[in-house]
């Protein structure tokens, strides 16, 4: 009899609580990792993101030995893969961490549980991250989550008592299963050495630069912590890292960063998410299910895909992504709402194109963020970014659109933000937009005000408020606009 842990998106050994587990019975453990084909041939996944779980996956093995154990590889079904190993050797119970993922792996993780059930192998489940499973009183998830996130961190086994002569595969990592092998060339790298060299520099000195940067898509790449791919894919510990930033007091009263705060975002978003799974696949309320889904314009998608819109500061903000496989915060929100208001794409296409392209892609996070940027949740429903005077402020000079758009080159500078008004331009290197910002973004305007007088539900709001909205205690301000409300409203 074995102990298996299945390893998803949990690629270490410190505050890994199924690991923890599986080895306080003596028993011989199966560590697993399952290469899924079917999974990575969806349309949100892509070769980048292989690459940083090969490089997570063989640092993880390194250390696995260190401990006596290893790590075991293998391709396929994961169904079939835990039937063919349970043949060969008893499993007693499967550990793994929840997992909030797309509806592909949802689907999956009830398959996996159903065989658990119907062979009487024991399935055990962890949390790492503050998210609960089904849906949640909004009202109690902070309560729920602080407590969490401030309960122990599992520290790593002594020893792995690890299953001894069987093949570990991890050659099969070195083919990825997928079809797009779009790399980017200058990506984070996977692994808990550059994961704690991210982690030490950013607590070290970087931080000091964290919110002067967070907007710029140029000083982000340094002033950001760069943390997303190792949260993403568990290399470190949502609550290992929150609890180090409040061991080093790295955000002290007089100075608050905003970088704990965001570390709460995260579970506040993969909850929503979880709460309902729905959000990866349809808008979250329900009226506007139909409000661009008729008029999806695949020229204008490929344009936006491969940061050819012609509108300067779009264009180099994709191409970045496309290059380093991340971007800043307000960057993301910005080709998002461009692809939504702008080229008035339903949002699904760019949601997995994005994805696709992020290291980081944390479902959780992703699917309700698109919604929010796309004005599909029925909130805020104008996230209407000025393409161009986003640029001039974030890139005065024009030398971050230079950098990724060489074709400018020929473009003054008093024109790089906005070069269809250069008499110059080589229309046949870099074609001016079809629309002009600024009538796109009237016109979406207007379509909205319209869809929204015909087709508005509001108890819908209504309910989308009370199951996905953020609480937040009200300050004397908001006192006096909401005096019956003891708590304030907000949809992040
Ligand atoms: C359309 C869109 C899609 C996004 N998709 C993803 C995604 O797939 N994966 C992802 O990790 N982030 C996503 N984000 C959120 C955010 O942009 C990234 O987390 C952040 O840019 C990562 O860089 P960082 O680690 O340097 O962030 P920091 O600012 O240093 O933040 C630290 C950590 O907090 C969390 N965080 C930061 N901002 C947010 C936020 N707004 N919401 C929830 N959690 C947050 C992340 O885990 C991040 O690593 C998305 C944002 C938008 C607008």
């Amino acid at each position: 009899m074995i102990n298996l842990v299945w390893l998803k998106r949990d690629f270490r050994i410190q505050d890994h609580r199924p690991l923890h587990e599986a080895c306080q019975n003596g028993k011989p453990i199966l560590i697993l990792y399952v290469i899924e084909p079917e999974y990575w041939q969806l349309p949100d996944t892509s070769a980048r993101q292989f690459k940083f779980i090969k490089e997570s996956l063989l640092s993880l093995s390194e250390q696995l030995q260190q401990l006596g154990g290893t790590l075991t590889v293998r391709k396929g079904d994961v169904v079939t893969i835990l039937e063919k190993i349970h043949q060969h050797v008893a499993i007693s119970t499967l550990y793994s961490h929840q997992e909030t993922g797309n509806t592909w792996t949802f689907e999956r993780d009830k398959r996996v549980i159903a065989w658990c059930k119907a062979k009487h192998v024991g399935y055990q489940e962890y949390r790492q991250q503050a998210v609960f499973r089904g849906k949640v009183n909004r009202d109690k998830w902070q309560e729920q989550a602080d407590a969490w996130l401030q309960s122990d961190c599992f520290p790593p086994p002594a020893k792995v008592n690890a299953l001894l002569h069987h093949h570990n595969g991890l050659e099969l990592l070195n083919d990825y299963p997928g079809d797009d092998h779009n790399v980017a060339s200058k990506p984070q790298i996977g692994g808990i050495k550059a994961a704690q060299q991210t982690l030490n520099s950013f607590f070290n000195h970087r931080i000091n630069s964290y919110l002067f940067g967070i907007s710029s898509p140029v000083k982000s790449v340094t002033s950001s912590s760069r943390l997303s791919p190792y949260l993403a894919y568990g290399v470190l510990s949502l609550k290992d890292v929150l609890q180090q930033a409040q061991v080093l007091s790295v955000e002290s009263k007089r100075n608050k960063s905003g970088f704990l705060s965001r570390l709460y975002w995260h579970s506040h978003f993969v909850q929503k998410l979880e709460s309902e799974p729905n959000y990866a696949e349809q808008a979250v309320h329900a009226s506007l299910v139909a409000m661009r889904a008729s008029e999806f314009n695949p020229e204008r998608f490929a344009l936006w895909s491969a940061g050819q819109t012609g509108v300067p500061f779009v264009d180099a903000c994709m191409r970045m992504l496309i290059a380093t496989g991340w971007i800043n915060f307000r960057m993301r929100a910005m080709l998002m709402a461009f692809s939504s208001y702008h080229l008035w794409l339903d949002w699904q296409k760019p949601a997995a194109r994005l994805a696709n392209l992020f290291i980081d892609y944390e479902p959780g996070i992703h699917y309700p963020q698109v919604q929010m940027q796309s004005g599909t949740t029925g909130i805020n429903p104008f996230r209407i970014y000025n393409p161009v005077t986003q640029g001039q402020k974030y890139d005065p000079d024009g030398h971050f659109i230079r950098r990724y758009l060489p074709e400018l080159d020929h473009v003054p500078s008093g024109y790089i933000h906005t070069p269809w008004l250069y008499s110059g331009l080589k229309a046949d290197v870099y074609c001016p937009p079809s629309i002009l910002p600024d009538d796109a973004a009237r016109a979406a305007r207007e379509k909205i005000s319209q869809f929204y007088k015909q087709h508005l539900d509001k108890d819908e709001t209504g309910r989308v408020i009370v199951t996905h909205a953020s609480r937040r205690r009200s300050n004397s301000r908001r006192k006096k606009r909401a005096s019956t409300d003891k708590h304030q409203l907000k949809l992040f």
